[in-house]
């Protein structure tokens, strides 16, 4: 790669000295240096040494249509030309047609919130179930991303000396600076796994507030039908909220997300990613019982000047300068729009169907223990023939090997940050599946038939 890779290395030195690791969200980090780009297009990045890939990561999934799709660039445009301003900072008519939208396509969501980052969503989730049942804890699940702030960066990862057993893990810390207070208020669950979930969640039910879950860990291991349905069940029982977060899932499994597709209704969703068309956007939604406590109809607030301090309970405090931005709004619009017309979701599905058949008939002439696993529109790359449940079963995968030939795919013109999930739009061409299934037979023959020899 860094052949190939001159000048992303010289902008690379250039920004480690101002900012830290040369990079603005740890997760761009990569050895020996990131890849820095210039365009795109469609399908395609290109970098700033004139490299082209097809581009799998997709923001992280967010860009469901592409790059630079041109609905999604004429609605910003014109709401910008017809609004005469980028943002009001009052409320606008396209946050209300945001939220009628959503409540059509997601059975758990009656009313909604709007933020500017999915962390952004599922931190009001919590607070708000706090809020609601007025108790002090959360689960969650262990290998499950909900954000990078301190309640729930916890247990992200399998791999810690101290993770304790499978059946009631730890709640790890995944990052400095972390206080013990949430590590105390915060019970880590095993995925896939009801009966130990249903012990830990009869132990703590007093305390408990709410669960959150993602139901496809990280984007690709779906949660088993009989799992989910269980803890729904449970919830309801022990008057726990049940908070899905469909960051990634959301749009990427249907319309729905993926709590149409298992047919359950949470109390409390959050979405993010595809919404905003490629801008920064969350939203909190959930029946209309539980997002009252947002109201401040309900009681005045502290943001009210000149409120008087009624006996009304305050509202639970939610705010934010670029909430329900409208240009933001106008491309998650356009982008559903897209998504809703005939045949635009079965069309992304069976692309994303075709790539994993033929990846998984090519290793399969390789000899190479390999399975893709995922739903709707994701899916990853373990090389394993081992069922994957959960984040621990990830290490009976040969990660080293994925590793070396995500590393020759970069060489080869296939994007994704190494290990990472694989995430299809509407964009991808019959062509790019093609070149992306020659593209690993070639790394194949280099990482692994070339090595044997
Ligand atoms: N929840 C899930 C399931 C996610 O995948 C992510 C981001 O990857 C987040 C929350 C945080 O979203 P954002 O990066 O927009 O803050």
């Amino acid at each position: 790669m860094t052949e190939n890779t001159k000048r992303s290395a010289e902008l690379y030195e250039r920004a480690e000295k101002v900012i830290p690791g040369g990079v603005t969200a740890n997760i761009k980090s990569m050895e020996p240096h990131p890849i820095f780009m210039e365009k795109a297009q469609g399908s395609k990045l290109y970098d700033v040494d004139q490299n082209e890939y097809i581009d799998y990561l997709l923001s992280y999934g967010a860009l469901i249509l592409g790059h630079g799709n041109n609905h999604v660039y004429e609605a910003v445009m014109n709401q910008m030309r017809e609004a005469g301003t980028t943002i009001f900072g009052t409320p606008h008519e396209l946050e209300t047609i945001m939220a009628e939208k959503l409540i059509s396509l997601y059975p758990g969501i009656e009313m909604v919130r709007f933020t500017n980052s999915g962390l952004e969503a599922t931190l009001l989730a919590l607070r708000t179930a706090r809020a609601f049942t007025g108790k002090p804890k959360i689960a969650k699940f262990e290998g499950h991303y909900h954000g990078g702030y301190d309640q729930v960066l916890l247990s992200v990862n399998h791999d810690h000396e101290n993770a304790g057993e499978a059946d009631q893990p730890n709640a790890v810390p995944e990052s400095l600076g972390l206080p013990d207070y949430y590590q105390q208020n915060t019970v880590v669950l095993p995925f896939n796994d009801l009966e130990s979930t249903e012990k830990l969640l009869r132990t703590h039910a007093e305390e408990l507030s709410a669960i959150i879950m993602e139901p496809v860990q990280a984007g690709f291991i779906p949660a088993e039908q009989g799992f989910i349905k269980g803890l729904r069940d449970l919830t309801e029982e022990l008057g726990i909220l049940l908070i899905v977060d469909e960051v990634k899932t959301g749009f990427r499994l249907s319309l729905g997300g993926a709590q149409a597709i298992y047919g359950i209704e949470p109390d409390l969703t959050a979405l993010g990613k595809v919404l905003g068309g490629g801008f920064p956007v969350g939203t909190l939604g959930g029946k209309a019982e539980i997002m009252g406590v947002l109201s401040p109809c309900r009681g005045t607030g502290f943001m009210t000047p000149g409120g008087e301090a009624d006996k009304k309970p305050k509202p639970l405090f939610h705010s934010g300068t670029y909430n329900g931005h409208p240009t933001v709004l106008a491309a998650g619009l356009a982008t559903i729009e897209i998504l809703e017309s005939s045949g635009v979701m079965e069309g992304l599905f069976s692309t994303t169907n075709l790539l994993r058949n033929e990846l998984e008939e090519l290793y399969e002439r390789y000899d190479i223990p390999m399975q893709t696993i995922g739903m709707g529109s994701i899916f990853n790359i373990l090389l394993t023939k081992e069922t994957i449940m959960n984040d621990r079963d990830m290490k009976k995968a040969n990660t080293p090997l994925r590793k070396a030939l995500d590393y020759e795919l970069l060489n080869q013109g296939i994007y994704t940050k190494p290990l990472n999930r694989y995430s299809l739009s509407t964009a991808h061409t019959e062509e790019d599946l093609r070149n992306t299934v020659r593209a690993h037979e070639e790394s194949i023959q280099k990482v692994v038939v070339h090595q044997q020899s």
